[in-house]
């Protein structure tokens, strides 16, 4: 098992930027070291300051590099979820799913926010709040399991804190508001166990927001609690996730949130016409307007038009199997017949091309400070594309990212920076409003 074995600090830049700068000697140096005397100016022109980097005769560095020094933040992988439904010891390396220590390790993935998700129908039967806590429960006692390589990170300091003692921040998101419908308090319960953003709904409209994937627009938008709610995430400081509702739900949060938002795992509607789950390009401008970010979501279907065209085509084939045979949904027969479809008709995987497509769109709409990751790994199963397959593939995303061209500076914002500046001024806001961030370290 490869793991860091730097001493690591981190450094705060000029614009809200953590790089991690090596300070001390190393077992395992990255070549970067080569250029030692050369790190602080390094950092002093991330800071912004205009200082030629040329007296540093370092060869450019590679996508490997880079994902150990700068800080990966990752905002939606559904880990807690996966460990629900099938248990595994993610602390070492495991078979299956796409996240595990070693892996995150190797891919140089610092801060994964975990995905406390809320299934519609949990929601709707009533088991949200015990589902959301049992999630968390998971969290905490992985992170207790292994407190050399995990830990619960609820404020952005945390994050720092975290890195410089070598562990993997495991900052809390919660996939569909429901838990925070059940009573008054129940917000400020799941802050207290350190959800720091909210998606406000999921398959499905809720008691807080219209989801894009219900065509039953309840709310047109936010129900009058889901406004209400806005100002009180707001007000204690816990983002707000625009992925999954509907536009019109989107447009009232811009309209009510006293912060900037996220979408913490969405791809742009430009490439997957019809599919209403990703952003128009009109709501990314929206949302870089208003200094928000859109982290792109992996999953194939979630990058290409032709994902979308076979999958439509494979629930098409699938339901009129279901009608002829006269089966249930789950019946295993049904598994089988989709099993053997997709075996006859190849999965038209993206590229990381596609990827990188998503994220030139969003830099054209909105500019650079508005585009970063949220893989979805652990969450859209086998549709992940060539080269992205688990948490072990960021330097594959970031050399495709520098053969495109961006700078070190703009890949720290995709990377990690824009979200991180987004979690800060949702902190200060709060801060303003009286609610002091808590932290774990
Ligand atoms: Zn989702």
């Amino acid at each position: 098992m490869y793991r860091k074995a730097l001493s690591h600090s981190l450094s705060k830049l000029g614009f809200g930027l953590i790089s991690k700068v090596v300070s001390t000697g190393t077992l395992k140096a990255p070549p970067s070291t080569r250029c030692r005397a050369n790190k602080a100016l390094i950092k002093i022109t991330l800071a912004g300051c205009v200082v030629g980097l040329s007296a540093c005769a370092e060869p450019p560095k590679t996508g490997a590099e880079l994902a150990q020094s700068l800080l990966i933040i990752d905002t939606h992988i559904d880990v807690p979820y996966r460990l629900k439904l099938s248990y595994a010891d993610v602390s070492s390396a495991t078979n299956s799913g796409d996240f595990d220590y070693p892996r995150a390790i190797e891919g140089g993935l610092n801060a994964p926010f975990m995905s406390i998700y809320i299934p519609a129908k949990v929601d709707e039967a009533g088991g949200a709040f015990a589902l959301a806590d049992e999630l968390i429960d998971g969290m905490e006692s992985l992170a207790a399991s292994a407190p050399d390589k995990f830990a619960i990170a609820t404020c952005s300091d945390d994050l720092q804190n975290h890195f410089d003692n070598n562990l993997i921040s495991l900052p809390l998101g919660m996939e569909n508001g429901g838990p925070v419908t059940q009573s008054e308090e129940a917000l400020r319960h799941f802050f207290n166990r350190g959800i720091r953003y909210i998606t406000l709904a999921h398959s499905k409209s809720n008691k807080i927001s219209d989801s894009s994937y219900d065509t039953n627009e309840a709310w047109m938008g936010l129900s009058p609690y889901g406004k209400e709610l806005i100002t009180r995430m707001n007000d204690l400081g816990v983002m707000i996730d625009v992925s999954h509702i509907s536009d019109a739900a989107f447009e009232q949060v811009i309209e009510i949130s006293k912060a900037p938002v996220i979408a913490s795992h969405s791809s742009l509607r430009h490439y997957t016409p019809g599919f209403v789950r990703n952003m128009s390009d009109d709501m990314v401008k929206t949302l870089g307007a208003a200094n928000g970010v859109i982290q792109i979501n992996f999953g194939t279907n979630f990058l290409t038009e032709a994902a979308q065209i076979y999958s439509k085509q494979r629930r098409e084939v699938v339901m009129a199997y279901i009608a002829s045979e006269g089966l249930a949904q789950d019946n295993p027969a049904v598994k089988a017949f989709a099993e053997q479809y997709k075996k006859d008709n190849p999965y038209p995987y993206a590229t990381i091309e596609d990827v990188l497509d998503h994220i030139d769109r969003v830099v054209a709409l909105a500019g650079i400070d508005s585009v970063g990751i949220g893989s979805d790994y652990d969450g859209v199963g086998d549709s992940l594309p060539q080269g992205l397959k688990d948490v072990s593939t960021y330097p594959n995303l970031i050399d495709g990212l520098l053969g495109r061209g961006y700078s070190e500076a703009d890949i720290a914002k995709v990377l990690g920076g824009n979200a991180l500046r987004v979690w800060r001024a949702v902190e200060a806001y709060a801060a303003s409003q009286g609610t002091a961030k808590q932290c774990r370290t």
